[in-house]
């Protein structure tokens, strides 16, 4: 089947074949429509395309799951802890200690990755981040749970924007 023949063939989606379309998948050329098409910074690709480039950058092992969620967990229940002592600090602190997480789970799975890999290491720093939290539930402070709070989050997304901001396609 030769579609480039004539200017008046018209091109279906490969997924919807009642779409017509004018674009193309830039690496396995099957045609796409607007909603199946995913724009990467070498061009539209399908979905199918996308998702086996991605599992190329998805090198995690199962050991690195366990190794990012203990070191995680434990690096934020102790980052937790010292925030209960240092009060507005804990802005400046948190990113740190995100960092820090971040630099100890690279090296300890060797800078394999994938994105279950970051989810996973920094649930376990939320969970980890929790005990110091509920204790403080028992003996409520509206400035320590702010600041334990901040440190959640801002420890957390720092971690997470660390991990996965190496990324080669971004
Ligand atoms: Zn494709
Ligand atoms: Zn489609």
């Amino acid at each position: 089947m030769n579609m480039t023949d004539s200017k008046h063939d018209e091109l279906f989606c490969a997924n919807h074949p009642d779409r017509a379309t004018m674009l193309r998948c830039n690496r396995c050329e099957k045609p796409i429509c607007t909603s199946c098409a995913v724009q990467t910074p070498t061009g539209y690709r399908c979905r199918d395309c996308v998702r086996s480039q991605q599992k190329v950058f998805d090198t995690a092992v199962g050991t690195d799951y366990i190794f990012g969620i203990l070191i995680a967990g434990i690096l934020s229940f102790i980052g937790s802890y010292i925030v209960t002592f240092i009060g507005f600090f804990t802005i400046l602190l948190a990113p740190v200690i995100g960092t820090i997480i971040a630099e100890a789970v690279r090296r300890a799975v060797k800078k394999r990755r994938s994105r279950q890999l970051f989810l996973y290491t920094t649930a376990a720093a939320v969970v980890g981040s929790l005990p110091v939290l509920l204790l403080m539930l028992l003996r409520p402070n509206l400035f320590s749970l702010l600041w334990q709070g901040l440190y959640t989050f801002l420890m957390a997304s720092t971690l997470y924007y660390r991990l996965s901001g190496i990324q080669i396609n971004r």
